[in-house]
């Protein structure tokens, strides 16, 4: 479905972000379909000024289970024993279980709705909770009609779900997710291509090593990668998993996953929490990228990712809101840096070749995620989508910053508040007034 045109716009914010930094009086020229076509000291005639507004890309959030929104403020309270990943996955497949096609759907937008209030513009919705009934895939479309009625750019990726484990039956409600076999998994998305909305593409995703045999998840990857797709999957999250994938094939997942091929620019591997350098280097140095997803590895009590050993690549580094307890892309960025603080007992950790931390994070936060999502997006470029988050410099939490600092004192002082409106392909919304 062709993007439905706007006029053509030229936009010119005080500040914009470009290359790296705040720069003032910079113009920025959007077409009928929503691309940028020009960026910088243009000399047109502007037709809409943005005096007291910053103008960035949208964030881009790569890793999102809109459903899990849910849960929030639920599972906090820890009678004895109940204080694990694996007690909270109990709670998430009961929230699973009780959906029907109106609640999941209200879920789904009140979590896109506050991603939009967050500055993001593109989610990469990784979704498998597929049936409401046995084999009926109704979840997927609910999931497109959401996202449409927000007008958020949405990736779907739609997740293979075979097994209950590791060589384990699924169990009551992981049926849910249930994708038998491949060719059905091939067909649902072809079913789902002519239902997709102007700014939704797919994705292909295989769960993780538990719920995909290590064969079935080469043989996605080798048909993704013929259909032109990204390719992403959960790995290396909990400790546990990693010694259930040793003692069943004699690796740890990312080992595996390099074993059997499944690493290339198009590949996405969600947490790497528990990923030791050596896996790490051999992946990355594929240009294969990994999603970090820092509120909710927190809040799961997951642990922390060995980042140093991530740094040599960071291009490849994407961000994702994840079990959504949270939504704010600039708490993900802060806690991205400020876990590594705590844990090394030293400051800047996620710096660019300059010593400087915010351009890094912005970077991870909306180009990572563009990339790993494979959307023309998270940059002010020309050809990329007019996708922006509109940023006010009057904000209380903004007062004293100047274009030097606003970056840091954005990813380090601030939250969603002092986002004013976003755009997908050059149409704004106001999620707020100027504070
Ligand atoms: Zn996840």
């Amino acid at each position: 479905m062709p993007n439905p045109p706007t006029a053509p716009q030229v936009l010119e914010a005080e500040l914009t972000w470009l290359a790296g930094r705040f720069e003032p009086g910079l113009q920025v020229a959007v077409d009928a379909a929503g691309r940028i076509t020009a960026v910088g000291r243009l000399g047109l005639a502007p037709t809409r000024t943005l005096p007291g507004r910053a103008l960035l890309p949208g964030f881009v959030n790569a890793h999102s289970h809109c459903f899990q929104r849910g849960l929030r403020g639920r599972g906090e309270s820890f009678p004895a024993g109940a204080g694990s990943f694996w007690t909270w996955r109990e709670a998430m497949y009961e929230l699973a279980g009780s959906l029907d096609r109106a609640s999941l759907r209200a879920l789904a937008f009140q979590a896109f709705q506050e991603m939009r209030r967050a500055g993001i513009t593109t989610v990469g919705e990784f979704h498998y909770l597929h049936h409401e009934r046995p084999g009926d895939f109704a979840f997927d479309e609910v999931l497109l009609d959401a996202a449409a009625a927000v007008g958020i750019r949405l990736v779907l990726l739609h997740a293979y779900y075979q097994t209950g484990g590791i060589g384990r039956p699924l169990e009551k409600h992981q049926k849910r997710f249930e994708v038998p076999d491949p060719a059905t998994y091939w067909r649902q998305l072809e079913a789902l291509a002519p239902r997709l909305g102007p700014h939704q593409t797919l994705g292909a995703v295989a769960h993780s090593v538990r719920a995909a045999p290590p064969e079935v998840i080469a043989e996605l990857f080798a048909e993704a990668s013929r259909r032109g797709l990204v390719f992403h999957l959960h790995v290396e999250e909990q400790r546990q998993e990693i010694r259930d994938c040793r003692e069943a094939y004699g690796l740890g997942p990312l080992a595996l996953l390099l074993a059997r091929g499944v690493a290339s620019p198009a590949v996405t591997a969600v947490h790497g929490t528990h990923s030791v350098p050596t896996d790490l280097e051999r992946y990355l140095g594929q240009g294969a990228r990994l999603c970090l997803c820092p509120t909710t590895e927190a809040n799961l009590g997951d642990g922390i990712p060995d980042l140093p050993a991530m740094l040599g690549h960071p291009e490849q580094l994407c961000l994702g809101s994840d079990s959504n307890a949270r939504i704010s892309m600039l708490e993900e960025m802060r806690w991205l840096e400020h876990a590594q603080r705590l844990a090394r007992e030293r400051r800047g950790i996620v710096v660019d070749p300059q010593g400087e931390v915010a351009p890094q994070l912005l970077a991870i936060a909306t180009a990572g995620g563009a990339q790993a999502l494979g959307v023309p997006a998270g940059a002010i470029a020309v050809g990329a989508w007019a996708d922006f988050a509109l940023v006010d410099l009057g904000a209380p939490s903004l007062a004293g910053a100047n274009a030097d600092s606003l970056a840091a004192a954005l990813v380090f002082g601030c939250d969603n508040e002092v986002v004013l409106e976003t755009a997908v392909a050059g149409r704004f919304v106001e999620h707020r007034k100027p504070g």
